[in-house]
């Protein structure tokens, strides 16, 4: 087995490199790394103990592992066995596709690749990778949508301007764009807001 570890400024410029080389390790390696960019939880209390649940091998499960918990012995504590999914309430919870499969697609949108160079190097069919792009694009337009509600109130000044949005939808290889993003910044606090239209009509806004 090959070693793999992060140094912690590694982290902000992982390359595909890096990311096969780790691919090429043991599932255990994988999901060490994954909970170290926070992509995984790194524990799980116990909804009926509180206790911290075990990551525990289980080699009929794609993802080898899931969190459980076993009181059996315990006098204190009521019998009860809890399993959890390893990807339960995660970035990977949508996905029927390996761990690592997701994490390298998840970089290629956030790299902007190519949907040609993205299908050759993954050999995922186009449906599945097509609908893992948007859920990406959904994913973001939900953490936009919520920034913006944060923030305003009255009597606060909002300088507001627009920009093309690189929502981009695929029609052969002819990108287009879809979305046009209006920006506003709250002269009172310095905060900022993004919030994503579909069109720039004013019934939009
Ligand atoms: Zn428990």
């Amino acid at each position: 087995m090959t070693h793999f570890s992060y140094k912690r400024d590694e982290t902000s410029s992982i390359n595909l490199q890096q990311l096969y080389r780790l691919f090429d390790t043991e599932k255990r390696n994988i999901i060490n790394v994954l909970q170290y960019l926070k992509l995984l939880s790194q524990s799980y209390r116990c909804p009926v103990c509180n206790q911290d649940m075990k990551l525990v091998e289980r080699t009929q499960l794609k993802d080898r592992y899931e969190w459980q918990c076993t009181k059996n012995n315990d006098r204190d504590i009521l019998e009860h066995h809890v399993v959890r999914s390893l990807r339960e309430g995660t970035w990977f919870s949508q996905s029927e596709l390996t761990l690592e499969q997701v994490t390298l697609l998840t970089y290629f949108w956030v790299k902007e690749l190519p949907l040609k160079f993205v299908l050759e190097e993954t050999r995922i069919s186009s449906g599945t990778v097509g609908d893992y792009f948007i859920y990406c694009r959904e994913f973001c337009d939900i953490i936009l949508t919520q920034k913006e509600n944060k923030i305003g109130g009255e009597k606060h000044i909002i300088e507001i301007e627009e920009s093309p949005f690189p929502k981009r939808e695929y029609h052969g290889d002819k990108r287009i764009y879809k979305k046009w993003v209006y920006g506003g910044v709250d002269r009172e606090t310095g905060e900022c807001f993004l919030h994503p239209v579909e069109n720039k009509s004013a019934a939009a806004l």
